[in-house]
């Protein structure tokens, strides 16, 4: 049976990206070895890096304007690697605290400057995205969370200042048109939207943020990978390889702004029947929601029902759709890879589960 992949991150990928990346695994373009055992000075492997950092740029249309890398050590590693490359301690940056990520992106910032929390919707479980708050202009920037891939909130627009965005898109990346005048740096972890887990795609803006004083190790500083493009030392061949598998998948649906109408079909399906179904609510704000993770819990009075659910899903082959422990209830994530009848397959249990269970 086929199975419907509803998990967070690691997650679904497009079924032609994975039928290469496999076949790559066996044999890599005309080499006759496989992408795992080839160095990452060949140039077949210098023009997958090359391809994937033009290609990532062309996606979000950022021209020629930011270095493009692929790092290791996570979306986790940028938390700190951002503010140890740009805020020295005297200096001021601001976030807002939009959920689990935002708050250790926030844990990791203080060790480097002043760090203002300047919003933070922690008091009704962050199930909403604060808003109205000031950015002071002496800020050198702004941390946000693009999407808040536990509580399934996303950011539909960026505060009004000209402080520079520094955005931790790990579960948005691609999803949606930007505008990359905005920001001074974007990261993403490539598990959740992108490819495999083991690198993360960071873009940070030519002559943008000053470089903070301090002295950095070799590893954790922006130059150094900026100056060897990608490959100071051995990069992840393999997840950086399959990531330009899916970039160049996302070119042949016709780029960022097919997917977003796409993405914007399928939350829209979904919702619809979050709202409809008796059985369900949604979990975050109307306003606010996510169109990669939509968070739902049982109705009122419903709550026993949850394991049923489950088992209906489990038999119409829909995996991975337990809620995250802080928020509970279900959580659907449904990433670019997700085609809309998967979705449909869901809405359709959740139809089921409501004659049956009503
Ligand atoms: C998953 C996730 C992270 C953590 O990513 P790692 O690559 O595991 O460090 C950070 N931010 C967001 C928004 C995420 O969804």
């Amino acid at each position: 049976m086929k199975k419907h992949n509803f998990y967070a991150g690691p997650a679904i990928l497009p079924e032609p990206v994975l039928r290469q990346a496999a076949e790559a695994v066996h044999s890599f373009e005309d080499m006759g070895l496989s992408i795992l055992e080839i160095s990452h000075r060949s140039k077949q492997f210098t023009s997958v890096l090359e391809e994937a950092s033009t290609t990532a740029s062309e996606l979000l249309g950022l021209g020629d304007d930011f270095h493009v890398l692929f790092l290791t050590g996570g979306a986790s590693s940028q938390f700190f690697m951002t503010c140890m490359n740009f805020l020295n301690q005297d200096e001021t940056a601001v976030y807002v605290d939009t959920g689990t990520w935002s708050t250790k992106a926030i844990k990791e910032a203080k060790r480097f400057g002043n760090i203002d929390v300047l919003a933070s919707s922690a008091d009704k479980n962050y199930s909403y995205i604060p808003k109205g708050y000031d950015v002071p202009s002496n800020a050198k920037f702004i941390h946000l969370t693009g999407n808040n891939t536990i509580f399934g909130t996303q950011l539909h627009a960026l505060p009004q200042t000209d402080v520079p965005v520094v955005c931790d898109m790990s579960s948005d990346i691609f999803s949606r048109t930007i505008d990359p005048s905005r920001y001074g740096l974007i990261y993403a972890g490539a598990q959740k939207n992108l490819g495999p887990a083991g690198t993360t795609l960071v873009m940070i803006k030519k002559d943008g943020l000053k470089k903070a004083d301090r002295d950095i190790a070799t590893m954790l500083d922006y130059d150094t990978h900026i100056k060897k493009g990608s490959a100071f030392n051995t990069p992840p061949v393999y997840p950086i390889y399959v990531c330009l598998l899916t970039m160049r998948w996302l070119k042949e649906q016709g780029g960022v702004s097919a997917m977003e109408l796409r993405n914007e079909e399928k939350a829209a399906l979904l919702y619809d029947e979050i709202d409809r179904n008796v059985m369900f609510k949604g979990a975050a704000a109307k306003e606010d929601r996510s169109l990669m993770n939509a968070t739902f819990i049982m109705n009122d009075g419903k709550q026993d029902l949850e394991s049923e659910f489950l088992s209906l899903c489990d038999e119409a082959g829909i995996v991975g759709i337990k809620g995250h422990r802080s928020v509970g209830g279900f959580r659907a994530s449904i990433y670019n890879a997700m085609e809309k009848e998967s979705v449909e397959i869901l809405t359709d249990v959740m139809r089921t589960f409501e004659e049956k269970f009503g």
